[in-house]
């Protein structure tokens, strides 16, 4: 019996415990930071919140006798990707990160780029006035000071502050369709979509609006995957690495 830990918080990561479920070689457990008041629940053994950085998880990982990591976590979760590289090789054992595919401009598309996401809010000003905000409640904070400009800020959960004086809060968890994203980008006459580049299909019905609506869409680029890591780009291959595994 081989004990696995996936560091969740995506639908990868329930996806990939959904395939492991009912595997008799495998035990497996999904791990979410608690950022959202109700989870989506995943297949098997759960656990939730931080584990104290990487000696806190490294010291998880040795007390309950983990043979393998999975890091499904988002492509922004920088920390605890940066955490699992250590904590995993501090205790030994063999770290896979599962990420999916960043999203790519297609015919019809108007979009720039951004480093970051201090980036995005320095090239913002010269791109639009009303602005569709969808880089999720933690990530804010670096637009707040931008004046005379009216942000819809879509999130799950309410964000904190700080936030941009103007604007309006859209509570709401994808997916989203293209018809309705059009609609939204109508209403509110918004002349410019930010988005981190997240990827996969559960959000990305509002780049097809905003093609089809023929607006600008800021993206910002993510950060890259951890050095001399293996990664793969979809449930199917991880679950394939942890069965190959001597
Ligand atoms: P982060 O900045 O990389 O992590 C901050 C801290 O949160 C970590 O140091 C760790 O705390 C804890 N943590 C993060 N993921 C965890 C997990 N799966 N299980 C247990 N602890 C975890 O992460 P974040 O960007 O705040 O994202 C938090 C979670 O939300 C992630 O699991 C991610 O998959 C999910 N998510 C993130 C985004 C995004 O845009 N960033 C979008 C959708 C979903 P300790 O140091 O105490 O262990």
């Amino acid at each position: 019996m081989r004990r696995v830990l996936i560091l969740g918080g995506t639908g990868e990561g329930r996806l990939l415990a959904e395939l492991l479920s009912g595997d008799p070689g495998l035990e497996v457990t999904s791990s979410l930071a608690g950022r959202v008041t109700e989870p989506r629940p995943a297949a098997g053994r759960s656990r939730i919140g931080g584990f104290g950085g990487a000696a806190g998880l490294a010291g998880w990982l040795r007390r309950e006798r983990t043979d393998a990591v999975v890091d499904a976590t988002h492509p922004f979760a920088a920390a605890i990707t940066r955490n699992a590289v250590a904590a995993t090789a501090a205790a030994g054992i063999p770290l896979l990160v599962l990420r999916r595919p960043g999203w790519a401009a297609g015919p019809g598309d108007r979009w720039l780029w951004a480093d970051s996401l201090a980036g995005a809010a320095a090239l913002l000003p010269a791109l639009g006035r009303r602005v569709f905000l969808t880089t999720g409640r933690g990530d804010l904070a670096a637009f707040a000071a931008l004046e005379g400009i009216f942000f819809l800020i879509r999130s799950v959960d309410p964000p904190g502050p700080p936030l941009p004086a103007c604007h309006r809060l859209l509570l709401a968890r994808g997916p989203f369709t293209p018809d309705a994203e059009c609609a939204l980008l109508h209403e509110h006459r918004i002349d410019l979509l930010v988005t981190k580049d997240s990827g996969g299909t559960a959000t990305s019905a509002k780049l097809t609006a905003a093609r089809e609506a023929g607006l600008p869409v800021l993206v910002v680029r993510r950060p890259p995957p951890p050095a001399g890591v293996p990664l793969v780009a979809d449930p199917a291959a991880a679950a394939a690495w942890l069965r190959r595994l001597p």
